[in-house]
């Protein structure tokens, strides 16, 4: 899977980052963070699968879109929702080639 480098999400543009490791301040691991100050969404490479590498993808850009515009979603609602989603976009074939081609 090819993810984009940059996601536009509202008016602010994101970059998106490959880290080795990610880690919570309670040391829990974490496959995916988002910054809204330094415009980033850090992906670990601990995502494997593509379908987790995607619904990580997914719910950090929810949280993202959740700061946007105050859609006052919680962490349990993004989890939901980008599992949805993902799993929609995926049994639907929504998604273009470009993201699906390898890599
Ligand atoms: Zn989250």
């Amino acid at each position: 899977m090819r993810l984009p480098k940059r996601v536009k999400i509202g008016a602010k543009v994101f970059r998106v980052k490959w880290v080795d490791e990610l880690r919570d301040t309670d040391d829990t691991k974490l496959f995916g963070r988002f910054d809204s100050v330094e415009g980033v969404i850090a992906l670990s490479k601990a995502c494997g699968v593509d379908g987790e590498l995607l619904d990580t993808f997914i719910h950090e850009c929810l949280h993202a879109m959740n700061r946007s515009v105050k859609l006052g979603l919680d962490e349990d609602t993004v989890h939901r929702l980008s599992f949805m989603l993902t799993a929609f976009l995926v049994d639907n074939k929504l998604l273009a080639d470009s993201l699906m081609g390898g890599g």
